[in-house]
């Protein structure tokens, strides 16, 4: 690297302006840059933050729709401004050590986050509302696993509702500018394609 890029924060990857925003933290699998999923993935196994007995759950298949996500009920890790969340076929999602220490953070929620009492990692979210237009697929955090190759992160959803849990509106502005630098295309509910899939299946529902 340079002097002259060294002076002006240029990482020497794109132009200064690109980076404008570099400083501001998202969430720390996306700070360094969005990393690409491996097109053969297969999934692997999510784990606690326990130092002992941690749960394990098996998730048996590549995740999809993984995004970042600003909602105030997603678990995010500690300093996190953002979770970083995927979908992927229930059916595919199983527990496979020290299950007795899951518990269900609010069972009136439409998505049923099951967390480690202990440390308080939500090892994945499952909707039993069979007419929900999500029913059939968890919500998984895919940084709880070693393995490498999860479907990378498309969008961020649910922006404003930092600011619920405390994050200044005067921050919003470049919040949103990194998400765009990193290619993570903000959005104050889900992302189009995904809001589109709720609204057919009100249509279809009502029409039946
Ligand atoms: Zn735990
Ligand atoms: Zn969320």
């Amino acid at each position: 690297m340079s002097i002259l890029n060294s002076l002006f924060g240029n990482d020497g990857d794109g132009d200064a302006k690109s980076h404008r925003y570099s400083n501001v933290k998202i969430h720390p699998a996306v700070d360094g840059g969005v990393k690409p999923g491996a097109s053969n993935f297969n999934g692997g196994t999510l784990t606690c933050h326990c130092a002992t007995d941690p749960v394990k759950v098996r998730v048996g298949a590549q995740t999809a729709h993984n995004h970042v996500c600003g909602c105030s009920k997603c678990w995010k890790p500690e300093g996190a401004l953002f979770a970083q969340i995927a979908v992927v076929p229930r059916d595919k999602v199983e527990v496979i050590a020290h299950g007795e220490k899951l518990h269900i953070v609010d069972p009136d929620a439409t998505i049923q986050r099951h967390a480690c009492r202990e440390c308080g990692v939500h090892m994945f979210g499952r909707i039993e509302n069979t007419a929900h237009p999500f029913y059939g697929l968890d919500f998984v955090h895919t940084e709880l696993s070693k393995e490498e190759g999860w479907s990378a992160p498309e969008f961020a959803a649910f922006v404003s509702s930092i600011i619920e849990t405390g994050t200044p509106p005067a921050r919003m502005d470049e919040i949103r500018g990194r998400l765009r630098e990193l290619g993570l295309e903000p959005y104050d509910c889900l992302s189009p394609p995904l809001m589109d899939v709720i609204a057919a299946h009100v249509a279809r529902s009502k029409a039946a």
